[in-house]
């Protein structure tokens, strides 16, 4: 991944231009946990701070240059001062074990003799005694260590980790910004209407789902369209229980099974929000935050469909069962799915 992607992606401009006048005046955060849905590169976001801590010369403060030794090495992912962690592909969680390894890595010292960077991405998959571990890390940092979290804004991070960390909400740019960045890169003539709608409006996974699309034989973005319209009906359909979730699994595992995963899980988050917007306003009258546990069973349930959803996400790119899982999700799921 190269950090100069960032700079080509004009909706993180306003966070670049504030972590810039962080870094001229030496205020990088140690902790800084950005809130990101995929799609709005939060990733390269993160390894562009990383160069911004990183970057040996002159003008870097300002810019991570590309072309120092620092910024070679951090471009070739081979930078002694930098640490990724993320979930190993067969795990649920990030152990423990990776996350003592990366504390260990931060408190020794800089091999050139600069900052140190680690970057967490999915630190939502963080299990409570990884979150534990980084407790101390958060609390007294060494020294020029940067620490970059990179977690879903509709996941609930552990309150003693997110209270340390800066937080930096990314949000996904106009839907105007949005089309015109996605007809700058190539591809013209594509309904890029339709890929950014599925996307809930992540220009990169836009970018993504239109290439997929294009890629499934089907008529490229009329099967966007189409795959739009089979998802609402198939859903109509479950809630009303007319259709077996077996029959509905397996046509679902026949085609563009990561394209259909990834319009659940836009479709879930998008009531979490209104249902959560809700009740948010019955508690703004009642003036007391209710807790988690308090959160009214639909929410729940549709937070853990959510979660299932991701889950399944993640088998996708494995050899694991997807049909079984998607099964289990839609048995699951049904009465959530349902309105
Ligand atoms: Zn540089």
């Amino acid at each position: 991944m190269d950090f100069l992607s960032a700079d080509s992606l004009p909706w993180l401009s306003e966070t670049q231009q504030r972590l810039r006048d962080a870094r001229l005046t030496q205020r990088l955060p140690h902790s800084s946990l950005l809130l990101s849905k995929p799609g709005l590169g939060a990733e390269y976001l993160a390894n562009w701070m990383a160069a911004l801590a990183l970057c040996e010369a002159a003008e870097g403060v300002e810019r991570p240059c590309g072309a120092c030794a620092s910024c070679a090495l951090l471009r070739s992912d081979s930078h002694p001062d930098y640490h990724l962690v993320k979930i190993e592909d067969d795990a649920k969680q990030i152990k423990v074990d990776q996350v003592r390894e990366l504390i260990d890595s931060l408190t020794t010292k800089s091999y050139r003799g600069g900052y140190k960077v680690a970057v967490i991405e999915g630190a939502e998959a963080l299990n409570a005694n990884g979150a534990n571990a980084f407790l101390k890390t958060l609390e007294e940092p060494s020294a020029n260590t940067m620490l970059i979290m990179i977690a879903r804004p509709t996941h609930r991070l552990p309150a003693t980790i997110a209270s340390r960390c800066v937080r930096v909400p990314l949000r996904p740019p106009a839907h105007e910004l949005a089309i015109a960045w996605l007809e700058a890169q190539g591809n013209p003539g594509h309904n890029w209407e339709a890929a950014l709608a599925l996307a809930g409006g992540a220009p990169l996974l836009a970018a993504e789902l239109g290439a997929a699309g294009t890629g499934s034989g089907r008529g490229g973005d009329g099967g966007i369209g189409a795959l739009e319209q089979d998802m609402q009906d198939s859903l109509r359909a479950l809630a009303a229980g007319a259709v077996d979730v077996t029959v509905l699994a397996d046509a679902w595992a026949r085609s563009n099974l990561p394209l259909r995963i990834t319009w659940l899980e836009n479709w879930i988050t998008r009531r979490v929000y209104s249902h959560l917007a809700a009740q948010d306003s019955a508690q703004t009258a009642e003036r007391v935050r209710l807790p988690a546990a308090l959160l009214k069973p639909k929410i729940r349930a549709l937070f853990e469909l959510l979660d299932a959803a991701r889950e399944l996400r993640r088998l996708s790119a494995t050899s694991m069962n997807q049909q079984l899982a998607l099964e289990a999700l839609l048995l699951g799921g049904r009465s959530a799915l349902a309105n």
